[in-house]
């Protein structure tokens, strides 16, 4: 494979660039999450106020009666220890006022949380748009630069891509469970992180822990759930954006092969290390099949793969011979 090194070099350098770039959108996304438990610790902080730790069910009890219960949604792990409270007997401790004032009092922080984090929601709904526009037609810029510049044949009439255009394609949904990314972070911010920290809040309320557990418990549930959703949901949908541009620009260069890359850097995509270096026609390309991502934290990409030799060093654009062009000169022209 002739060209293989040189699309090595560059491609790599392209996959390195969008993914520190993910990264540092991931640092300040974090800051806001940050933002948002400080609201959510004042919350908790006026809730226990009126907070008293005697249910009337022996202690241990209820920790026996909680530890079998594996979900950590709010409503799924109510509507279980209610079960088990009254197969232990416990029939009046749950109909009391005071059990029942102590469920109310967390449904109404749920709400506020909801509440809560649907301003973020906003704000974050658009930072990530923007930065999925952002990765994406990087991505296109650079690949389509990259296979004109390999060719010795720079066009600077090629198809730029709008604003709206970038919008609407990385809209499109193409998950599994058919929703795009806005609906994804709505899932992730309004719905599980609420439910998730106020799971964590009934154990705490359930068993009468004091306040410094339940605020340690807290913020270990709002780490988990920022560890393993939403950055999962970062990593994939950045992922996917820069997979997606590198496709359209094969496409709009006419480029009819890609070989699959699952070494990056040092180190390899483990699970995906049978595909490196297949090559696939574009026309059945098939992402999560034989095109990345192909799993949750895929770090896979592709190279184009053209079995014509590189290029003269002389450049042609409009008929004529010109000279050697930079990316950011490429650019200037085309736009
Ligand atoms: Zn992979």
């Amino acid at each position: 494979m002739k060209n293989e090194k040189y699309w090595l070099r560059r491609f790599i350098q392209e996959k390195a660039l969008s993914i520190k770039s993910g990264q540092e959108y991931e640092i300040a996304l974090n800051k806001r999450l940050d933002q948002l438990l400080a609201i959510y610790e004042q919350d908790i902080k006026q809730w226990y106020k009126r907070f008293s730790d005697d249910l009337g069910i022996p202690r241990d009890e209820t920790v026996k009666m909680l530890d079998g219960i594996e979900l950590k949604h709010f409503e799924m792990t109510l509507a279980q220890f209610k079960e088990k409270a009254i197969k232990g007997g416990y029939n009046k401790q749950l109909d009391s006022e005071y059990f029942k004032s102590q469920i109310a009092r967390l449904k109404q922080l749920e709400s506020q949380f909801k509440a809560e984090a649907k301003d973020l929601f906003s704000v974050e709904q658009l930072k990530m748009e923007d930065e999925l526009v952002n990765q994406f037609n990087n991505t296109y810029l650079h690949d389509s630069y990259n296979i004109q510049d390999y060719r010795g044949h720079f066009e600077v009439n090629f198809a730029t891509l709008n604003t709206d255009k970038l919008r609407h394609i990385i809209s499109n949904p193409w998950a599994k469970n058919n929703e795009n990314f806005s609906q994804r972070i709505w899932g992730n911010y309004v719905e599980e992180l609420p439910s998730q920290l106020m799971d964590s809040m009934l154990r705490q309320t359930l068993t009468g822990s004091s306040y410094q557990d339940i605020e340690r418990e807290f913020r270990q549930r709002f780490s988990d759930v920022k560890s393993k959703h939403i950055h999962r949901l970062v990593v994939s949908e950045l992922g996917h954006a820069q997979e997606e541009g590198s496709a359209l620009a094969y496409k709009n260069q006419s480029v009819e092969k890609y070989q699959y890359l699952a070494t990056f850097e040092r180190s390899t995509c483990d699970r995906c290390a049978h595909m490196d270096g297949k090559v696939f026609k574009l026309s059945e390309r098939q992402p999560g099949l034989n095109y990345p991502l192909l799993h949750a934290y895929c770090r896979c990409t592709t190279i184009p793969y053209l079995e014509e030799s590189p290029g003269e060093e002389k450049r042609w654009a409009d008929g004529k011979i010109i000279d050697d062009m930079t990316f950011d000169e490429w650019l200037n022209k085309a736009a």
